[in-house]
């Protein structure tokens, strides 16, 4: 059993969801699983959207510091444990290393991390200061939207793929509409100018090192880098750069962000690049979680999520159930 049911005050809803990323896909399975009847609209599939561009580790980069978003965090991380389990779902436990630039970084993710220790001196390199070892979710992103589309399909979620364009098209079929529409959130609702994309460039090598554990550094003074292996290849990045809608690979970018993760991980040298990839993380100062009234049908925003969509997925769908039921 992955979610609970309704409570038995609650009403089956007919329920749209606008979207079918990682948000909008969660979304729509916990609906689904709540009991509640629901259609999934989108103008691309999953495979297409920033999601599947994801690295993905679960870690809250770029992420609110709230306290409603350590909720999520937690109710996600939990969830990615359990499903872990399964080997269809592409989400590995993966042991890691991220370094600090100095001594005073944000630690806040490690408490619910359960085997999060600072790292001894002899596995930070000389250009950072500190570090974190840890095991959390990895999950490898185009697994997992197949799984996940597949899951919810079964819960009895129809998709229809095609562009929104007002609320109005879809009041006589929902009771309330969600949307998850990442980096388009704001183009409906009409009162949101607020959203931007970082963007963001990855490599995709070959794993003939043979590497199992990641590393990340925000801070690397020549720009943020990762490595994150993942079930038959590594993932390195990369890049953040506010209000670029450039969706191309830039080669340069790319001769830099690996000569920095070599730099990082001597072992990487020789494997073979597979693809170059670019993703534009939905970004905005808050995440956008909250009912939204004054529209012809009533909304649940579930947006803006920026560079931690992944790692905010479970426990953002959560909330959507619960503000539907409030
Ligand atoms: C290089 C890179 C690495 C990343 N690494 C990580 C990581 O390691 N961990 C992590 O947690 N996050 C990571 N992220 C961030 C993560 O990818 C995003 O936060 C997340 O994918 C956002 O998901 P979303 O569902 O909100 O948006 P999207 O995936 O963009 O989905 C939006 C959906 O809305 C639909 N849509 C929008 N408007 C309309 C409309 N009007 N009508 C119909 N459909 C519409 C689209 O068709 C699409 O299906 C990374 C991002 C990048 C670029």
């Amino acid at each position: 059993m992955l979610s609970a049911p309704l409570p038995e005050a609650a009403q089956p809803r007919k329920v749209t969801v606008i979207g079918a990323g990682v948000i909008g896909l969660s979304t729509a399975h916990e609906l689904a699983a709540a009991g509640h009847q629901v259609t999934a609209i989108a103008d691309q599939q999953p495979q297409q959207t920033v999601s599947a561009v994801a690295a993905a580790i679960w870690f809250p980069y770029h992420s609110e510091n709230s306290e409603a978003a350590d909720l999520l965090l937690a109710r996600s991380l939990a969830r990615f444990e359990q499903l872990s389990g399964i080997a269809e779902t592409g989400i590995d436990l993966r042991y890691g290393l991220n370094l600090e630039g100095s001594a005073d970084e944000d630690r806040s993710w490690a408490k619910i991390v359960t085997n999060a220790a600072e790292a001894p001196a002899e596995a930070i390199p000389p250009i950072a200061a500190a570090g974190m070892h840890a095991t959390v979710p990895v999950i490898t992103m185009p697994t997992y939207l197949s799984w996940l589309q597949a899951q919810t399909a079964a819960l009895g979620v129809q998709f229809i793929w095609r562009t929104v364009r007002s609320f109005d098209e879809l009041k006589d079929d929902a009771d309330t509409v969600v949307l998850a529409a990442g980096l388009r959130g704001g183009e409906l609702t009409g009162d949101d100018q607020s959203v931007y994309p970082i963007r963001g460039q990855v490599i995709r090598l070959a794993n003939t090192a043979g590497l199992s554990d990641w590393l990340c550094y925000d801070e690397h003074p020549q720009g943020v880098s990762y490595i994150i292996p993942r079930r038959d290849d590594i993932i390195v990045g990369g890049t953040d750069v506010d209000h670029d809608f450039n969706l191309e690979a830039d080669p340069q970018t790319a001769t830099e962000m690996l000569s920095r993760a070599i730099g990082l991980v001597p072992e990487l040298e020789g494997c073979e690049i597979l693809e170059h990839k670019v993703g534009l993380r939905p970004a905005r100062e808050t995440i956008r979680l909250e009912r939204i009234e004054g529209h012809a049908v009533p909304v649940i925003a579930a947006y803006g999520h920026g560079g931690a969509g992944v790692t905010l997925s479970w426990g953002t769908a959560q909330r959507v159930v619960e503000l539907l039921g409030s």
